[in-house]
């Protein structure tokens, strides 16, 4: 571990306490989150909208991959923190042949811990009975795996995938929501691009900042500054074309990039004026400012995949 990564790891607390503020509010379900974090305060209006908004854009291109795959996939989270998508999914009746997680060891041995320890989490890992196998920072069932990692290192990624019988001829679908940006260069280009080389038919979900080249972008990095962290990947959110050329240049075979605010229009309109009368919003201006400035970018290997869509209405 590099002395940073304390600050780094701490995002995750922060991304947490983020989605219980939501979820409590009723911005979208989740039974789970509270496992994971004990006592989250209210966050402002436009905290919870966007937080509302990456969750939504995560799971739309998600639903398309099971959709078109049947089932028949992988999903592997990378920087899970402390998310509970597999939980969710299970719960809408979604199937898929493998769940993976991955993180740094401290996350994943809290996060198998707390597994343990609650039945409503560990059931569904169960599945009828089927074996669950547990060291102190790696889970393994029947479908999910949670394993501590280094992602930086590639040598061992390979090593907990193949712990997890990832077979990397099967569609997959990778996460990282806030991850590759916490990653220096060299190692983030590094991973994406020993992912292209080693699974056939691949998408890839990233949620991240971008247009960080303007005066609301010095605040949101002065602000992480203050908390002893650094965006090492800040090069790569300049822009939707600067992230879409990182997954280009990796051997990705194509990708497509969407900012907050288009992927915000893209969710269903019922949900959406939903979740507009939960909170009022002191100032409309703030929340397209941070909308701007986090997108979603979708890229793939083979042909397959191409056609999962944000479409804006
Ligand atoms: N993806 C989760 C979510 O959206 O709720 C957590 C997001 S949090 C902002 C970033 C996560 O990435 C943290 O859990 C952190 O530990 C993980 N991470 C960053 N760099 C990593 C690395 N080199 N290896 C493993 N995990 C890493």
């Amino acid at each position: 571990m590099e002395q940073c990564d304390e600050a780094v790891i701490a995002t995750n607390d922060d991304a947490s306490d983020c989605k219980c503020s939501a979820v409590r509010l009723g911005y979208w379900k989740d039974e789970y989150i509270s496992y994971f974090v004990r006592s989250a305060e209210r966050k402002a209006p436009e905290i919870n909208r966007g937080y509302f908004a990456r969750v939504k854009g995560v799971e739309i291109c998600v639903e398309q991959f099971l959709k078109k795959t049947n089932g028949n996939c992988q999903i592997i989270n990378l920087g899970c923190g402390f998310d509970t998508l597999y939980w969710r999914l299970k719960d809408m009746g979604h199937k898929f042949q493998n769940f993976s997680e991955l993180d740094f060891p401290t996350v994943t041995a809290k996060k198998s811990y707390i597994i343990k320890r609650n039945k409503a989490l560990l059931s569904k890992i169960h599945e009828s009975d089927g074996e669950v196998r547990v060291s102190h920072t790696d889970l393994h069932g029947p479908s999910y795996h949670i394993m501590g990692v280094d992602l930086r290192n590639t040598d061992e990624v390979e090593k907990k995938l193949m712990q997890a019988q990832i077979d990397f001829s099967l569609p997959t679908i990778f996460l990282s929501e806030c991850v590759l940006v916490y990653i220096e260069p060299k190692h983030s280009i590094n991973l994406i691009q020993w992912l292209a080389s080693k699974f056939q038919d691949a998408a890839f979900v990233n949620y991240e900042q971008v247009n960080m080249n303007d005066r609301f972008s010095s605040v949101m990095l002065n602000n992480l500054k203050s908390r002893g962290c650094t965006l090492a990947g800040v090069d790569f959110c300049l822009s939707l074309d600067s992230q879409k050329k990182r997954f280009i240049d990796a051997g990705w075979t194509g990708c497509k990039a969407w900012d907050m605010v288009q992927v915000y229009q893209s969710i269903n309109a019922s949900d959406r004026h939903r979740i507009e009368r939960i909170e009022m919003l002191d100032e409309g201006e703030l929340l397209i400012q941070l909308f701007q400035h986090y997108c979603l970018v979708l890229a793939w290997i083979g042909n397959v995949f191409q056609d999962i869509e944000i479409t804006v209405e």
